[in-house]
């Protein structure tokens, strides 16, 4: 399994990356985790603007989604129109948001470009992926997703404050992308974000082999987050995201 960050600034676009997106290739398939503020021009870095296969979106915050609205211009309107539809797994209110976001009316909404699929709780397949989509605990309907192929498993938090369910869904991953969108304060919105501190103590709760803190958001220095997390109890090896690092999972 190969896993790209096109993006990993927390909340809107920064200087140097779009805002949330991974792309996860396994035999050939091409999976977006999100597809966040920016994140359709950094994508094309990486890999052709049709080779998308399946979309994930863990919640319906712009900063997650929102891209979703340009690659319909792309995939429907494009020189070989029509592209066939993908699939995209997303909240139950996805196409209705999503058409709004775009001005469309919900009927047909973004339909001509894609397949959703309302997401819930427990596994599912996607292409060769085998998927575990667990509530996480944000103020909207957010899920964090735990995918294995070929016996590695890589665990996204989504969005998240502290979260019983993200230990669960991240227990012996190899990779945890986990967000780290806070600084430590006394008085943090709780349910919302976390910490570094807090992402690195889920890591070591769940025993993963080496934790990336993604969703970094540009008002932060991230080299306190990065600081931060070497506090929270885990003893691999932790890293910031950056936008166009791979990771091989083997
Ligand atoms: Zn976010
Ligand atoms: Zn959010």
């Amino acid at each position: 399994m190969k896993v790209t960050i096109v993006g990993c600034s927390g909340s809107f676009p920064g200087p140097d990356s779009p805002a949330s997106c991974y792309l996860v290739e396994a035999e050939g398939f091409r999976m977006l985790l999100d597809f966040g503020s920016g994140s359709l021009g950094a994508l094309q870095r990486h890999i052709g603007l049709y080779d998308v296969d399946a979309i994930c979106l863990s919640h319906l915050h712009a900063d997650h989604c929102l891209d979703i609205c340009g690659y319909h211009v792309a995939r429907t309107y494009g020189p070989a129109a029509p592209y066939p539809r993908i699939p995209v797994h997303a909240p139950a209110d996805a196409p209705r948001r999503l058409a709004a976001a775009y001005g469309m009316p919900e009927e047909p909404g973004l339909e001509s470009a894609f397949a959703f699929s309302a997401l819930s709780p427990g596994r599912f397949s996607v292409g060769p992926f085998e998927i575990t989509a667990g509530l996480v605990n944000h103020p909207v309907e957010a899920y964090g997703f735990r995918v294995t192929h070929g016996g590695v498993t890589l665990a996204y938090s989504g969005d998240t404050g502290e979260c019983d369910e993200l230990v669960r869904l991240a227990e012996g991953a190899d990779l945890l992308l986990c967000e780290a969108s806070f600084l430590e304060a006394p008085d943090l919105t709780p349910d919302l974000h976390l910490t570094g501190r807090q992402a690195a103590a889920h890591a070591a709760k769940a025993e993963v082999g080496r934790l990336v803190l993604t969703h970094l958001v540009p008002w932060n220095d991230s080299a306190r987050v990065l600081e931060e997390a070497a506090g929270g109890g885990f003893d691999g090896p932790i890293e910031l995201a950056a936008g166009g690092a791979e990771y091989s999972l083997a």
